[in-house]
Formats: structure tokens, C-alpha cells, sequence
């Protein structure tokens, strides 16, 4: 070995002793007759002196040595001079006094430096990503990831799950969006597709007697990359026989409660998991994946609204929309700059606009509400009786501010729950360490594609009818619940799942009810169909993003802050340069022929 003691090991107890480290040049300071450098590995910093007392070669070179430069030094832990501990480094009350010191590499300047919070383009992160990956951040994700999947691997385990591996190269299984796909060589015009889920593989697994499941599995999936998407992502992929939708959500439960104690031990986590339905937490907070961590909770004002003197709010109404707000506590007193920064939020979430109605906080009570205390771009069409009900509907008193968006359900429903979610990040409601999950449960089992006019599945096709939904199945399949849930967690959702169909004829009657014809039937799901011949056990599981989990469990944003090697939003990645041209002999053996859109 290269070295007996760790960078960020010595303590006070390690005065004395004579050790070897070695790492990185992280800091280089010449104070005088002394050199002073930090060493980093992957442990932490530790201070090393050079002083020409104790060895002056060692001294000399200490003078040539530059950032990232690595070296092995050995040397005396000494007890730092009084006054010049370091109380924000675990290895502060010591440092190293060198008498060896031996240049291992040099290094380039890096093109940026090796500290957390520092402003580089991404493009520049990613095509240095081997050094950006030094950075303490990178590197407390990537070990953290590792926990979390070593908890997953213990506990499945435990739990009597076993690992299997399925096949990249596939054949095509749509579960909604684009395949990649591979050239054959040997099957000349004929591709592999790599998998955008295990999904009939881990059916077929449960066909074939294992009863349980998992595997930590990369998907890929051609879409155009929507906001913090990539082209290729981890899931925990798990699949139970004999099952019903609650055995499926007590694992998940168990499990993600284990990874947040022993991952964040300072967070918090409610438990139970909250559990609402689609149809609940639409009402309620107008989305499928709502941030439980504060309230703010949406309210249907339609009725109430559409009786006051407002155009807007009258042909909403009469057309059928919605007329929907919540309450901002406390913020009657924005002022224009805010309301104004609020509705250009609104508005960019598609919002027309944004209707205010501020209550000032000298009101005595809602029912003592006079004109004065009101203040409204809509005043004049609002009388007070019509305020005082608004804000017995939506619960607000004196001193808050009612949000308010009238139009079509869908859009109102997304604008508020946009907004919901900001005005909790400005008015500081979000607690970082509290992990609010959430089981939505009972989603529609198709939705409505306006552009193809016909049905899809709101998940994938293998999702099982709830059985008393069953009837409507051919005559009104818009009003079918699913056997389909999803976990979320601080507004994010963290995968899906369901009870899946495991009757051959019902599997092939929602083919056909989402138009596949017979033959595309056959030749994408014959596989599956055939295996639900022989004996096919119930079954259910899920898919639950990795990469979601552990950004949220470190409290990054971004997905692509806990994948080591990610693409860019334009899905490439700028280390290697990828995706790039091939040459023309490789195009030749895959009896592939590149033609150019015209641009
Ligand atoms: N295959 C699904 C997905 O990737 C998850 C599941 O239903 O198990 O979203």
C-alpha cells in the first residue's frame, strides 16, 4: 500500500505517531520558512507541514508542488501550535510534520476548483466529469447511492427476493415512450431495442415460479428530454406473486423508511405513509404528486365565485371550467412587486391570469369583514357578502391573501399546484429534512390521447381494471380505476406500480381496447400472452427511480448530481462525445444506411 493512514483520520490521539498518506494537493501556502499543504483524499483533508529543520529535500520539493499534484508523504502527527486549530476540520487539531515527500503524478491546472458550491457551466462539469467527481458533493452522492442500493440488495434479500439480470438487448416492449434501438449484424434489417423497463421480463419471472423479484435495472427511454430527464435511468425493479396492491406498498414502506433512517439520520419521515387517492389529491392539491410537507390545500370556489358581478369568473363557469385557490397565510400585505411576480409565475404555467384577494389583517373576523379590509384588482365586481364566502370556503382570515385561477379543470388544477409549491418555497415552508411520502392510489387505467383521439393506458397496459370497474371496461373505459399506485415524496414521484392482469383473455381485451390489431399484438406481446397460458400466478410490483431517490435523500434538484457519468439536456454526454458518427465500415457490417434529415 501506498499509504498506512487515511487523510481524515488523525485525532489528538495520534500525536506521535509516524504515519504514511497519501492523495491530492488540495492547497498550497508558503508562510515563510514553512510550506504549508491540505492533502485530500477520499476520507477528508489533513494539514501537512514542511519544515526545513526536519527534512529540507523534502522542504525543496514542497516548494514545486501544485493543486491536484499526487503525492505520499510521510511524517510525525503533531498536536497543532495553539490558536491555529481548524474547529471546522475533523482532523483541525493536528497536522502532519513531513519528512519524506514523493511526487507520485502531476497534474494540469483543473479547470475549476476541486470545492463544492462553485459556478462552472455543466458542459465544462461533464467533460472534466473525472474531476468535478472530486468535489466532496460528488463524491458524498456517488457513496450515498452506494448505501442506498446496499440496503436495498440487504433487505430484498432478507425478505426472500432473489436478483435476476435481464437481458439490454431486447426486443421492443412500448411502455409508452421511444425505444433505442440496436442493429443486428448477423440478422441483416432486423434491431434489438433495449429495455425501457424490465416490465415483461419480471411478469415472465413470475410465471415461472420465482414469487419474488428485484433487480436494480437501467431503463432507456427515447424521449425528448423534458426537464431533468435521461436518456437512460436506474430503478429498483421488484415483482411479487400472490400479491395485493397493500403487501406491495408494506415492502416499499419498510424499505424506504430503513433507507431514510440509516441514510439521513437527522431526517424525519411521516409514517404510515399518507395514502390518497388520484381523485383526492387532485382535489386537493391538483396534482398526482403533491408535496405533503405543508398545507395550503386547494379549495373549489366555482359556485360562489360565478355569483359575483366578474365576467371572467361567470363565462369560467358557464363554460364548464373551474374556479379554484388556496391561501397564502399571512401575505396580505404583498405588496405590487409580488403580486406581480406572482401572476408572471401564473402565467407561465399557462395561467390567464391570476385573481388577488388580499384581506387586511384589521379585520376583527370573516364575518366583521368590511369593504375597507379588501383589496382586489376585481373589488369592484366582488361585493363584501361574496368575499366573506370565498373565505369561509377557503379558510382564510384576516391578514391572508387568496389565490385564486379560473379556467379549464386541467389547467387550473396545474397553474395552482405550480404555485402552491412556489409560495411554499418563498414563504420558507419546506423542511429539507422531512421526507413526506405518499401513496396515490386508484388512477384511471386509460387517458384520453385528444391528439390520437383514442385510449391509452395512464401507466402501461399491464395494469389490472379494478374488478367492479370491470363493467365498463368496452362501454366507458374513461371511467375505469386501476389496480395502479404511486409513491411520491416531497412533490416528486418516486415510481409506480400495480397489480397486474394475469388472465390471458382480459390482457388481450385491453390490447385491442387501446387499438393494437391482432398482428401487432402477436408480435409484441405474443411472448406474453403464450406464458399467461401456462399457469400465470397474480402478480404485482413497481418501478421506483433510483437516481430521484438519492438526489432527494441529498437534497440536489438534479438528477443528473447523482448519476456519476450523465448526459446533458440535449442527451449527450461531452466526455466521450457521445453520440457521435460511426465509420462507414461499421455501417456497412450493420447494413445500416445513415440518411440526413434535410434541415
Ligand atoms: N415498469 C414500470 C415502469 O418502469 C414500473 C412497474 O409497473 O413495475 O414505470
Amino acid at each position: 500500500m501506498y499509504k498506512d493512514t487515511n487523510c481524515g483520520e488523525p485525532r489528538e490521539s495520534a500525536v506521535g505517531s509516524q504515519i504514511t498518506v497519501a492523495g491530492w494537493v488540495h492547497r498550497r501556502r508558503d508562510h515563510g520558512n514553512l510550506i504549508f499543504i491540505d492533502l485530500r483524499d477520499r476520507s477528508g483533508l489533513l494539514q501537512i507541514v514542511f519544515n526545513p529543520e526536519y527534512s529540507q529535500t523534502a522542504h525543496d520539493l514542497a516548494g514545486s508542488l501544485r493543486s491536484e499534484w499526487v503525492v505520499q508523504i510521510t511524517g510525525k502527527v503533531v498536536r497543532r501550535l495553539p490558536g491555529a486549530e481548524n474547529p471546522d476540520l475533523p482532523t483541525g487539531a493536528v497536522e502532519l510534520s513531513a519528512t519524506d515527500l514523493v511526487v507520485l503524478n502531476r497534474a494540469l491546472t483543473p479547470p475549476f476548483e476541486i470545492a463544492d458550491d462553485i459556478e462552472v457551466d455543466e458542459n465544462t462539469r461533464l467533460k472534466y466529469r473525472f474531476i468535478d467527481l472530486r468535489r466532496p458533493r460528488m463524491q458524498r452522492a456517488l457513496k450515498l447511492r452506494h448505501e442506498v442500493t446496499h440496503i436495498m440488495w440487504d433487505f430484498l434479500t432478507a425478505k426472500g427476493f432473489t436478483q435476476v439480470e435481464t437481458p439490454i438487448l431486447i426486443k421492443s416492449t412500448p411502455e409508452g415512450a421511444r425505444d433505442y434501438v440496436v442493429p443486428s449484424r448477423i440478422h441483416p434489417g432486423e434491431f434489438y431495442a433495449l429495455p425501457q423497463s424490465p416490465q415483461q421480463l419480471k411478469q415472465l419471472l413470475m410465471v415461472s415460479g420465482l414469487e419474488r423479484y428485484f433487480q436494480i435495472a437501467r431503463c432507456f427511454r427515447d424521449e425528448d428530454l423534458r426537464a431533468d430527464r435521461q436518456p437512460e435511468h436506474t430503478q429498483l425493479d421488484f415483482e411479487m406473486s400472490f400479491v395485493h396492491q397493500d403487501d406491495v406498498m408494506a415492502i416499499v414502506e419498510e424499505l424506504y423508511s430503513r433507507i431514510v433512517h440509516e441514510t439521513v439520520p437527522d431526517g424525519t419521515i411521516s409514517a404510515p405513509f399518507v395514502r390518497l387517492t388520484y381523485a383526492e389529491s387532485m382535489d386537493r392539491f391538483g396534482t398526482d404528486k403533491p408535496d405533503l410537507r405543508f398545507g395550503m390545500e386547494l379549495s373549489t370556489v366555482t359556485e360562489i365565485a360565478a355569483r359575483s358581478d366578474a365576467r371572467v369568473f361567470q363565462s369560467v363557469a358557464s363554460s364548464g371550467g373551474s374556479i379554484r385557490g388556496f391561501i397564502a397565510p399571512g401575505c396580505g400585505n404583498y405588496g405590487r412587486r409580488q403580486t406581480d411576480e406572482l401572476t408572471e409565475f401564473a402565467k407561465q404555467s399557462g395561467a390567464q391570469g391570476l385573481v388577488f384577494i388580499a384581506l387586511d389583517e384589521s379585520a376583527e373576523s370573516i364575518e366583521k369583514l368590511e369593504d375597507d379590509h379588501i383589496k382586489s384588482p376585481l373589488k369592484k365586481f366582488l361585493s363584501v357578502e361574496i368575499v366573506r364566502e370565498l373565505a369561509t370556503k377557503m379558510g382564510a382570515g384576516p391578514g391572508d391573501l387568496m389565490l385564486i385561477v379560473a379556467g379549464a379543470n386541467r389547467l387550473v388544477n396545474t397553474v395552482l399546484s405550480n404555485l402552491r409549491n412556489e409560495m411554499a418555497r418563498r414563504l420558507e415552508f419546506v423542511d429539507e429534512k422531512h421526507f413526506a411520502f405518499a401513496w396515490i392510489y386508484d388512477f384511471p387505467l386509460f387517458d384520453w390521447d385528444e391528439d390520437l383521439k383514442k385510449w391509452e393506458p395512464a401507466h402501461h397496459v399491464f395494469s389490472s381494471p379494478k374488478p367492479e370497474h370491470m363493467q365498463y371496461l368496452d362501454t366507458d373505459p374513461g371511467k375505469v380505476l386501476a389496480n395502479l399506485f404511486d409513491l411520491v415524496c416531497n412533490g416528486s414521484e418516486m415510481g409506480s406500480g400495480s397489480i397486474r392482469i394475469h388472465d390471458r383473455d382480459l390482457q388481450a381485451r385491453m390490447f385491442s381496447i387501446i387499438g393494437y390489431t391482432e398482428d401487432q399484438i402477436s408480435e409484441r406481446f405474443g411472448q406474453l400472452l403464450t406464458a399467461f397460458s401456462y399457469g400465470a400466478p397474480p402478480h404485482g410490483g413497481m418501478g421506483l427511480g433510483l437516481d430521484r431517490l438519492v438526489a432527494i435523500l441529498v437534497g440536489e434538484q438534479a438528477i443528473r448530481e447523482v448519476i456519476a457519468f450523465p448526459k446533458t439536456q440535449s442527451a449527450v454526454d461531452p466526455l466521450f462525445e457521445a453520440p457521435s458518427p460511426i465509420t462507414d465500415q461499421q455501417l456497412e457490417e450493420l447494413h445500416v444506411r445513415v440518411v440526413m434529415p434535410r434541415s
